[in-house]
């Protein structure tokens, strides 16, 4: 999978930009503030829809304008394709593929995929769940479609629910609809459950041999599933793991009513991230928190190439100025086989470092 080319109007710092890509490496240089995120930005967007930065999409747009436009033309399962967000002022964004006019973002991600690395993504071990199930609903709304649906129910129930238990005062007839809720919210949870489970597996199997040979041999990273405790077994049939679901959710009805809060469901779900059997969050070093966030990534690349049979797309943000040497090199050995682009301040001698293509950026402009 590859991206060839890609044209911005008016995305971010770019007013009219049309840019050539090699298929294997591209190293994008350029001083503090030139435009290198917003070109990784503009690439994830065309492949999900939304900036992993901002959800606001005026932002996106280049100050001054009312809308921006970003097209690519991708090559991927032996055929090309043509993938267009063409954003207006007032109006949704119209995405494209070949020209057709698609409803769901979920179509971008059947022609393109990828995977993003930024200095933020320390987070995935350092900070709460929420990071950690970003990063499972970032890779499975790419891969698996009925994840993706499921998702957008689940959080519309989850919302809807959390209003009806926030106004119980003012509207208590409300409350008769709730068991309604639990039901759909059990059906929809299972869902993301089953496929949860099978990723995290996968995930903790990638990223335990990578952490493995950046650390020398010396790191053992483990990955655990969490979920609703009343759930026996993730790995079950959904017609058992809804009535489980059910049942957690009963148990916390009269918490829930007081609270005024949803506590009960995978909307809590998290990722147990593991060194050397100690919990990474508490004991990692920076070093290390920094390599198990990288494994993780570049596990899910692997996932992806397993399910999808090719490469997603890998961007990597401002990342390798931060490793030593060795960690360096042996990240630069890892990322062969698909197509990369790997962001870097100029004079960095990841210019020595990388083969493909050098594409300088200063101030919104790219050149060759
Ligand atoms: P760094 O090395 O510091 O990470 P960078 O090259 O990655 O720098 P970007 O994040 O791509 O920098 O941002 C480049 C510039 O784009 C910034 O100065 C930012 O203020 C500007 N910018 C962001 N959004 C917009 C917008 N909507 N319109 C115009 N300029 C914008
Ligand atoms: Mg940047």
């Amino acid at each position: 999978m590859q991206i060839n080319n890609l044209y911005l109007e008016n995305f971010r710092n770019y007013s009219s930009q049309y840019i050539n890509f090699d298929p294997t490496c591209n190293v994008i240089c350029g001083e503090n503030a030139q435009g290198k995120t917003n070109l990784l930005e503009a690439i994830i967007c065309l492949s999900t829809g939304k900036s992993p930065r901002t959800r606001g999409d005026q932002e996106l747009t280049r100050f001054g304008n009312i809308g921006y436009q970003i097209q690519g033309h991708i090559f991927t399962r032996g055929r090309d394709f043509i993938s267009k967000i063409e954003s207006l002022s007032n109006r949704k964004k119209k995405i494209f593929v070949n020209k057709v006019s698609v409803k769901n973002f979920s179509e971008l991600s059947q022609t393109l995929n990828t995977i993003f690395f930024c200095p933020e993504d320390l987070q995935l071990i350092k900070e709460g769940a929420a990071a950690r199930r970003h990063f499972m609903d970032v890779s499975l709304c790419q891969l698996r479609p009925n994840y993706a649906s499921a998702l957008t129910e689940y959080s519309k129930l989850h919302e809807h629910k959390l209003r009806i238990l926030r106004d119980q005062t003012d509207r208590p007839d409300l409350l008769q609809t709730l068991p309604d809720f639990n039901k759909r919210l059990a059906e929809t949870g299972a869902v993301l459950i089953h496929y949860r489970a099978r990723f995290a597996r996968c995930l903790s199997e990638y990223a335990e041999i990578t952490h493995q040979e950046c650390s020398g041999g010396k790191e053992k990273l483990e990955i655990l599933y969490k979920t609703v405790n009343t759930i026996t077994d993730p790995f079950e049939k959904q017609r058992v793991l809804i009535p489980q679901l059910e049942e957690h959710l009963r148990k916390h009805n009269t918490t829930e009513l007081s609270s005024r809060q949803c506590l009960s469901g995978p909307h809590k779900d998290d990722l147990e991230v593991l060194l050397n059997g100690l919990p990474a969050r508490s004991f990692a070093s920076q070093g290390q928190t920094r390599t198990a966030a990288l494994s993780m990534k570049l596990a899910a690349r692997e996932i992806h190439r397993e399910i999808i049979g090719e490469y997603p797309v890998l961007l990597l943000d401002d990342v390798l100025s931060e490793l030593d040497p060795k960690r360096q090199e042996f990240v630069l050995n890892r990322i062969n086989g698909g197509q990369v682009f790997i962001t870097c301040c100029e004079n960095d001698r990841l210019n020595q470092l990388l083969k493909g293509k050098v594409l300088t950026v200063k101030n919104g402009v790219i050149t060759e």
